[in-house]
Order: structure tokens, then C-alpha cells, then sequence
């Protein structure tokens, strides 16, 4: 992060209220550092005009690109009983979950709407790495689950966008227990004869990828995306050899099979109606 998006943004926002961005506000890449408008920015979805480099998105930014004329509707998900554990690091969990539900205006690291893509009815869950690093507890494997049961109940595909730094650790067995929940509900949908689609965005790590991210009938990946169980470093250290170039990078991991597709953001929404109108052709020949 930069000083003008660390600093200079925050500053800004806080001014003029929430998520209203002057529109000749200059950022910088992360990864070229080369210098960018906000709104030609926003107008190529967040990616960098000059290297290619995919920003995170909001969970709204990604609904609104995801859906036909950007329009969905976000279901309320089931309350989850808040700090089971009554845990405190250096702050109270409860502190955080407040902290972060006012930061991003979000309830838990994940929402779950429905709508069309390509005039195809859709279940999309989108992960939020906003919200505590999009961690898994209780609350997203419930989110999962609700999707899962959303998509089985309205006959439409599932599609769920991962951007996690793993199990929410304040959340202790409870969060690991959410890897076999998340992994029953993408049954619910495969027993249904539903698709259930995968696309993992930068990052997505740690419990979310050792669970249902990697059960997609197709998983597809946005360009760069940091995706892997343990981190680089952590690995490096155990195994006490040097890692290969990209390792762990969506392009590294379609090369070596773990990876269906990566698709540019911009053609995405055009690929999951490809992929979701092929599939359920497939399935109605079948039927
Ligand atoms: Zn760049």
C-alpha cells in the first residue's frame, strides 16, 4: 500500500463522507506504481492500465460487474452467535467484528445474492477481504450454506468468488469446523445436478482454498491471483528448497491442472454465462 492510498484516501473519505472518491484523485498501482486517475480506474474495473495488475474490489463493485445491468438481490444471511469463544488477542474479537462491520458497512466476510448473468438465473456468493481478511468463520460457512440452498431451491447454478486469508482464528475449532460444512453444502448443489463454479481472486489461502474453493466443476481464477494453502515463506522454510517463479499464482496453477481458467475481470461475466449456459445445455440433454 501506498502513502496516497493508505493516507491520502482515508483522509479524503473521511472529509467528504463515505466512499465518495473525488474523481481527480490519482492512485497508484501496487504493482507497476505507476500513477492512475481514480475514474479510468473504476472505468476498467479496477484493473491497471498500464501493467494489467487486478485491484481488489468492494463486494458491491463485484455484484454490480458480475450481474446482467449490474442488478441483484443480496439475501439476508442467518445470525450466528457473535464471540463464542469470548476471545481477545490484542484487542476483544467483539471489538474487531464492530470495527469491521462499521469499516465496511458489511455484516460478516461474505454476501450472497441472486439474479441473472447473461439472462441465466445465478446464486453468486462473493467472500469480502475488507472484512477481517475475509476469514471463515461460522458466519461465511453459514453464508455458504445459505448459498448453496438458495441456488438447489431456485434451480440455478452457484458461483462463488474466494478472496480469504484463511480461517478466522478468533473463531478457533468453530472456524475449521466451517471446512466440512462448506464442503457438505457444495454437495447440496452437485446432488442437485446444479454447476457450481469456483473463482478464486486474489488472495485465496488457507482454509478457504483447502475446503470448498477447490471442488468448482470449474474453477476459474482472475489474472495474478495469489492462491495457495501456506504462504510462500512457510513453505520454503519446510521444505528447504527454493520455489519456482509465480509459484502459488493463478497462471502457475493453471499450467499445472489446478486451475480450469483465468479470465481477465473484464470478460468474466461474459465466461461464467458462457460456462453456466454450456453446462446446463449439458444437463438438460442429460435429463
Ligand atoms: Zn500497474
Amino acid at each position: 500500500m501506498s502513502w496516497l492510498t493508505e493516507f491520502v484516501r482515508p483522509k479524503i473519505r473521511t472529509l467528504l463522507g463515505r466512499r465518495e472518491v473525488p474523481e481527480n484523485l490519482w492512485l497508484q498501482c501496487p504493482s507497476c506504481q505507476q500513477m492512475l486517475f481514480h475514474t479510468e480506474l473504476e472505468k476498467n474495473r479496477k484493473i491497471c492500465t498500464n501493467c494489467g495488475h487486478h485491484m481488489r474490489p468492494t463486494v458491491a463493485e463485484r455484484l454490480a460487474w458480475t450481474f446482467d445491468d449490474g442488478k441483484s438481490t443480496r439475501i439476508e444471511l442467518p445470525k450466528v452467535p457473535a464471540d463464542p469463544l469470548r476471545f481477545r488477542d490484542s484487542k476483544r474479537y467483539t471489538d474487531r467484528l464492530r470495527e469491521a462491520r462499521e469499516k465496511t458497512q458489511l455484516d460478516d466476510a461474505i454476501v450472497v445474492a441472486h439474479g441473472s448473468i447473461g439472462g441465466q438465473r445465478a446464486v453468486v456468493a462473493v467472500m469480502a477481504f475488507e472484512f477481517i481478511g475475509g476469514s471463515m468463520g461460522a458466519a461465511v460457512g453459514e453464508g455458504i450454506v445459505a448459498a448453496a440452498k438458495l441456488a438447489v431451491l431456485q434451480d440455478a447454478p452457484l458461483i462463488v468468488f474466494t478472496a480469504s486469508g484463511g480461517a478466522r482464528m478468533q473463531e478457533g475449532t468453530i472456524s475449521l469446523m466451517q471446512m466440512p460444512r462448506t464442503v457438505i453444502a457444495t454437495r447440496l448443489v452437485k446432488e442437485a445436478g446444479l454447476p457450481f463454479i469456483t473463482v478464486l481472486t486474489d488472495p485465496t489461502t488457507g482454509g478457504v482454498t483447502a475446503s470448498f474453493t477447490m471442488l468448482g466443476d470449474i474453477q476459474i481464477a482472475e489474472p495474478g491471483a495469489e492462491i495457495g494453502f501456506a504462504g510462500a515463506r512457510v513453505i520454503e522454510q519446510t521444505v528447504r528448497e527454493k520455489l519456482p517463479e509465480g509459484f502459488q499464482r493463478s497462471e502457475y496453477l493453471l499450467a499445472h491442472g489446478v486451475l480450469d481458467m483465468v479470465v481477465k475481470r473484464t470478460e468474466l461475466a461474459a465466461t461464467l454465462a458462457r460456462v453456466i449456459g454450456l453446462l446446463r445445455v449439458k444437463e438438460k440433454a442429460a435429463a
